[in-house]
């Protein structure tokens, strides 16, 4: 496909799937239009990266649907002068997305190929506000807290105390969590003080967290029932 193809084919993305299906923050349908999906998934399968769904990008691992990524970018609601804190850089995709809305992006990924490849697509687009870093982000990055918004980007068992520690007051954590019968719906965590205020916002389907090499991420329990 040809440069101006790929526009059309933002365009129809951000009509046909975000537009109409509720999503209404300008910045972040003006970010979607210009920001080229097709970079971060394989070559071969580039025509088909603004079509309605979540695309593999190896070692397991999923790319979010667009609309998804448009969902949590607005549910983040970004004026432009944040410090965000992904977890699950995968492909970069969200992360990108996420620099154009936010002022600093600090994203970790466990798979450091994923991470590799992704740092590569952002330095090709010239996108200087992202720090990748790789390993366990349920572990946050202490470096560079406190953080106005967490964002992960794979659904986690119980939502990590040492992520929602490294928050702003006042910030959030926001992100898929599994409830009972492994499914999964997003919550945010909004911190006052030494205190968390959750909202249930809806179901979703996202690939799990996974904490540590002996963990598959099929174990489903918690121990913080705060996200129940
Ligand atoms: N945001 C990504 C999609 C993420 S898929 C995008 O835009 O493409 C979820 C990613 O989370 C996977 O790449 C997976 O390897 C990563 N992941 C899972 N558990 C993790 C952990 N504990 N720390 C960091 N990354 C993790």
């Amino acid at each position: 496909m040809r440069p101006q193809d790929y526009q059309v084919a933002r365009e129809r993305m951000v009509k046909e799937q975000l537009i109409s299906n509720g999503i209404s923050d300008p910045r972040v349908l003006e970010v979607m239009l210009r920001t080229p999906r097709h970079l971060f998934i394989d070559d071969e399968l580039g025509p088909q990266a603004y079509s309605d769904h979540a695309f593999p990008i190896g070692y397991s691992q999923t790319m979010s649907q667009p609309y998804m990524v448009a969902y949590l970018c607005e549910q983040l609601a970004l004026k432009g002068n944040e410090k965000v804190l992904e977890i699950g850089t995968g492909s970069g995709y969200q992360a990108a997305v996420l620099a154009g809305l936010a002022k600093s992006v600090y994203t970790i990924e466990r798979i450091e190929e994923l991470a590799e490849k992704a740092k590569a697509v952002l330095r090709d687009l010239e996108i200087s506000n992202v720090e990748i870093s790789v390993g366990d982000g349920s572990e946050g990055w202490r470096e560079f807290e406190p953080f106005d918004r967490i964002l992960i980007t794979a659904a986690a068992a119980e939502v990590p105390q040492s992520l929602l520690m490294q928050l702003c007051d006042g910030g959030f954590f926001l992100g898929p969590v599994f409830r009972n019968a492994g499914e999964q719906e997003i919550v945010r965590l909004i911190r006052s003080g030494e205190k968390f205020r959750l909202e249930r916002l809806r179901q979703c389907s996202f690939v799990p967290l996974v904490r540590d090499p002996l963990d598959d991420g099929q174990n489903t329990t918690t121990e913080n029932p705060s996200v129940r």
